[in-house]
């Protein structure tokens, strides 16, 4: 869970009591200048989450509008900012979605931390190779997946077919998608608009 989406669900009460902290004082929530913003590009794909601070100036130097402010507004010394909670940029960024490298924290975010035998969802799983490196399985994404600790020990340096255990999934390279920026990330109501409703989020 990602630092700075942890007050996202602060209670009402907590919030109003911020907001009343925030009348007395000239210096800005410490917490709001740190909440998620959902950045779009130019033709209004997902590209970037960044925090409220960072919207704040790339709107102020133009090089974003601001779309949605479902934040309230943020006082500083001379002026009162309205927080945003979507901007775009006006420019569009061609950004090559680069095929992701392998790496653990990838294939469980690739698995959506299920072990790939079993099904159970875990936040605590293991890797493991389909084909064994024992018997010349390659390191790569279409021979490696989340496999909890029981299914791991269970198939021990055997195939699936040795073992008897059956992949919920072949393994492949994860698609080269933009709007994995936002899996395991908390999503806000008024981000939706922007996202496919298929992608699974
Ligand atoms: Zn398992």
């Amino acid at each position: 869970m990602p630092v700075e989406n942890a007050q996202a669900g602060r209670p009402v009460a907590e919030a109003l009591r911020a907001d009343s902290e925030a009348e007395d004082s000239s210096a800005p929530r410490a917490w709001l200048t740190h909440e998620p913003v959902l950045v779009l590009n130019l033709n209004y794909v997902p590209i970037n989450i960044c925090n409220v601070r960072r919207a704040i100036i790339l709107v102020g130097k133009g090089k974003a509008e601001l779309l949605e402010n479902h934040r309230g507004t943020l006082r500083t010394v001379t002026a009162v900012i309205e927080a945003p909670s979507i901007i775009r940029l006006v420019y569009l960024v061609k950004r090559p979605f680069l095929p992701r490298k392998l790496s653990k924290k990838e294939v469980l975010l690739r698995d959506r931390y299920t072990c790939q035998y079993c099904g159970k969802k875990s936040q605590d799983l293991t890797l493991d190779h389909v084909i064994p490196r024992t018997q010349h399985g390659p390191h790569a994404w279409d021979n490696v997946v989340a496999a909890c600790s029981r299914c791991n020990l269970r198939k021990a340096g055997r195939t699936p077919v040795e073992a008897r255990m059956k992949l919920v999934k072949e393994p492949r390279a994860p698609d080269p998608n933009p709007y994995l920026i936002l899996q395991n990330r908390t999503i806000l109501d008024s981000w939706r608009l922007y996202i496919p409703w298929n992608i699974g989020l």
